[in-house]
């Protein structure tokens, strides 16, 4: 199959999903996760009229967004300070702000820039091998202390839920997330959206859509295996 007629059958499942728990698929952001993966698997996307892909290297993400400037990169992938810079100009969501000191350096470097970036806060959904993102219980804090910087905006949150052989495993992660944004942006708070809930992989979109995704980061299902050692 090639990568369209996958992302074509992504695309029918998701909104399927979307039919079983009476939402709009419309709602819902299919972003095609490229990293790994060569630029013309990207055009050929683009032909097909998909805009959306996400990225986890810096280095990655700048060489294909200035390769392929009609595409709109996401940065999903664990973010460093000193790498901020060369993100900005790259991206138009970091999905991956896990803590206060990198969402001041995406302020910090975004306000010199005079834009205002957008910006998710990534929440650790139990996965063991992954050690970043904020506890559950921690988000709101974090959300209030990052609303108040000049250079960002919140738009809402992210989590990479643990890999699954079952996916209805993560079926309380998700709805737990959901609860969360539901709370956090019930409270009204300045520079804080909660309208973007980034979550669900190829292992458990489905799930993720039915509990209220409304981005799903899907690599595997679109593009095939990654094969890191070269990429
Ligand atoms: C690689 C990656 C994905 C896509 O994973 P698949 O299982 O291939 O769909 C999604 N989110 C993040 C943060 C990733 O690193």
């Amino acid at each position: 199959m090639s990568v369209t007629e996958r992302f074509n059958e992504v695309q029918k499942r998701v909104n399927e999903a979307c039919l079983r728990a009476g939402r709009d698929p419309k709602e819902v952001t299919i972003l095609a996760v490229s990293k790994t993966k060569p630029a013309e698997d990207i055009r050929e996307l683009l032909a097909a009229g998909h805009r959306d892909f996400g990225e986890n290297y810096v280095q990655e993400l700048s060489e294909k967004a200035a390769l392929i400037p009609e595409a709109r990169f996401h940065m999903i992938g664990h973010l460093q300070r000193n790498k901020v810079r060369q993100t900005l100009g790259a991206a138009v969501l970091i999905h991956s702000v896990d803590s206060l000191r990198l969402a001041e350096e995406i302020s910090k470097e975004s306000v010199k820039k005079g834009q205002v970036t957008d910006i998710l806060l990534e929440i650790n959904g139990g996965n063991e091998e992954s050690k970043f993102g904020y506890d559950f219980s921690e988000a709101e804090d974090a959300a209030v202390a990052v609303s108040s910087l000049p250079g960002v905006h919140l738009c809402g949150l992210m989590c990479v839920a643990p890999f699954v052989d079952d996916p209805e495993k993560n079926r309380p992660i998700f709805r737990k997330m959901f609860q969360l944004a539901v709370d956090i942006g019930n409270k009204n708070y300045d520079n804080i959206d909660m309208n973007v809930l980034s979550m669900g992989m190829t292992s458990d979109f489905e799930v993720a859509v039915e509990e209220g995704a409304t981005i799903v980061r899907i690599g595997t299902a679109i593009f095939g295996e990654r094969n890191y050692g070269r990429s």
